[in-house]
């Protein structure tokens, strides 16, 4: 089994998602650009269980080796990703309940904490609805990622991506915090939300701060 390093830390990624509660039973998936393709989880196979050899291999058009297990049913998405957004290492799919709870009222999340300025923008768009696993879902997605690194999906979830799996990772993390505040804040009275200069500001940091936590 070749990439086994990057098999292992999709796995690692994967069951982080549920020790923080990011998503529950086998909802969701986790993927790592690799050279030849990308690494993504199997549909079906609890988190807990999986191996190495279970992270199926896709090649950049989509297509598996023979022997592998099912992908992820919503491959298409990751396969995209990958095609339209070269600086995207990975992309971590979640069913976490606040960016869903949102994502069922098909509200974009609105800049409420500083801290949604990790997905690069104002907010956090959702995306228009479509059925899981289609086409139409992935444009839809791409779509609404334009310029960021997260968006909700419509009635589903969370899409997030990352230069790595760990920044991808933190993406989801801190959007799914964040779209809890906004809801705590509107059971309370009305949020005040960050203006777009203030965004602006704030992106700008956030970047330099990454810049020098990656020396
Ligand atoms: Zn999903």
């Amino acid at each position: 089994v070749s990439n086994w390093a990057l098999r292992r830390a999709v796995i690692e990624t994967a069951r982080r998602t549920l020790e923080v509660g990011l998503t529950h039973g086998t909802s969701g998936n986790v993927s790592a650009r690799a050279p030849e393709g990308f690494l993504i989880t199997p549909t079906g196979v609890p988190y807990a269980d999986l191996q190495p050899s279970d992270i199926v291999l896709l090649d950049a058009g989509g297509s598996a080796g023979r022997r592998q297990r099912r992908p992820s049913s919503e491959w298409r998405i990751h396969r995209d990703v990958y095609a339209a957004r070269p600086e995207v290492g990975a992309v971590v799919h979640v069913h976490a309940p606040f960016t869903t709870t949102l994502a069922c009222l098909r509200r974009d999340l609105p800049a409420v904490h500083y801290l949604v300025g990790v997905a690069g923008g104002s907010s956090v768009r959702c995306a228009t609805y479509a059925t899981f696993g289609t086409e139409e879902l992935s444009r839809n997605t791409l779509a609404a990622l334009e310029g960021r690194t997260a968006c909700l999906l419509a009635n589903h979830g969370l899409v997030a991506l990352g230069r790595n799996l760990a920044a991808a990772f933190r993406v989801a993390l801190e959007v799914e915090r964040a779209a809890e505040l906004y809801w705590r804040t509107l059971a309370v009275g009305e949020p005040v939300v960050l203006d777009h200069a203030e965004m602006e500001r704030v992106i700008e940091r956030l970047r330099d701060y990454g810049r020098s936590a990656q020396e």
